[in-house]
């Protein structure tokens, strides 16, 4: 449970009514709640100021959120730099430190804007004048959600409601996680009453796999799924070489971290992935051990206590060789 600080939404209401160009960027590798939080709160905005809104993401935006009506609005290129370093205010939705925004970061540490953080991630670097940070919070969208209804109790309305439903959606695995509370349920069924279609919207973002994703899941889980019972943890790996076999395209492995958590006896999932330069590991638990922690401690990286995330510089050799030797010694630590 959180409550909205709406005392400070007052106070900044002034300069987001007066600025004339305000930016909001979301984290890199974007995800269903970054997106949906950028979006929702550039359709708010739009309606309340003659500033120019700008939807600013790092990097490319996964599949299963190109149905959205605005997804074209996002801007996703060499212009964001510039922006960045002129804009009034700047919104950061749903990361909690600079470097979330990858080669943008110093634009945005730099930029003369009001900083304004919206997101739900513990831990907050402090570079920004105005927070809002809720790491109760199920999603970013859920946190969007109040602030809207701050700001104006008239603003929400159908469209900006589909996203903020479809952040909460995403960022909860449908309302499975710990994190789904009753005020998140709460925030749903209003949502709902703006007249969304919740088993459309489901539908269009989990129930539209290619052959490829789906084929390469269950290849993943078959063939490259590692148990370590005495340490209950499980860990699957995702090379170049079967991203092309199976014609990987951005998001198709979306999920796949989630999947080892269903199996009896496992409570860490470590989903590892071959990028250009390094390794990308995503850490999911079932609640028994904090993985924001494992993140942070091994993998310059971070998140929150059941779903995290980091990098690993070296081959998948020597990163399987680096959690045998290094982390399960010490996963006792990351006990909640
Ligand atoms: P995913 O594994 O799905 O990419 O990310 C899971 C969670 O961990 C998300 O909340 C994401 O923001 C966070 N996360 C993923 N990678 C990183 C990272 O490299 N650094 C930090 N600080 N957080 C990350
Ligand atoms: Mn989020």
């Amino acid at each position: 449970m959180f409550e909205l600080d709406t005392k400070k939404i007052q106070e900044l209401k002034p300069h987001i009514l007066s600025a004339k160009k305000i930016v909001l960027i979301g984290h890199t590798s974007p995800d269903g709640d970054a997106v949906s939080s950028v979006l929702a709160l550039f359709l708010a905005l739009k309606k309340i100021t003659n500033a120019q809104v700008y939807p600013v993401l790092p990097d490319e935006i996964p599949n299963y959120v190109k149905w959205f009506d605005h997804i074209n609005d996002l801007i996703i290129d060499s212009r964001a730099p510039e922006l960045l370093d002129n804009a009034d205010i700047v919104f950061c939705l749903d990361f909690n430190e600079a470097k979330r925004v990858n080669h943008l970061s110093e634009n945005l540490l730099s930029s003369r804007a009001i900083k304004v953080l919206i997101d739900h991630h513990p831990q907050p670097e402090n570079f920004v004048d105005y927070s809002f940070s809720y790491p109760t919070a199920s999603s970013t969208a859920e946190i969007v959600y109040y602030f809207i209804k701050a700001l104006d109790k008239d603003l929400l309305d159908r469209t900006i409601a589909i996203y903020l439903f479809s952040g909460i959606l995403t960022d909860t695995g449908v309302f499975i996680h710990d994190s789904a509370d009753s005020q998140t349920l709460a925030v749903a069924s209003d949502l709902m009453s703006y007249g969304i279609d919740k088993g459309d919207i489901i539908k269009k973002l989990f129930n539209n796999y290619s052959e490829n994703r789906m084929r390469l899941m269950g290849y993943l889980l078959f063939k490259k799924m590692k148990i370590y019972y005495e340490h209950e943890v499980a860990i699957i790996t995702l090379t170049q070489g079967i991203m092309k076999r199976f014609n990987f395209k951005l998001g198709d492995h979306e999920n796949i971290a989630n999947l080892p958590l269903s199996i009896q006896g496992v409570e860490i999932s470590i989903f590892v992935m071959e990028r250009q330069d390094n390794l990308k590991v995503s850490f999911r638990s079932k609640g028994k051990y904090n993985v924001n922690l494992i993140a942070r401690d091994y993998f310059s990286g971070g998140g929150h206590k059941n779903a995290a995330g980091g990098s690993f510089q070296g081959s998948i050799r020597k990163l399987k060789k680096y959690i045998e030797n290094q982390v399960f010694p010490n996963l006792k630590k990351y006990l909640v």
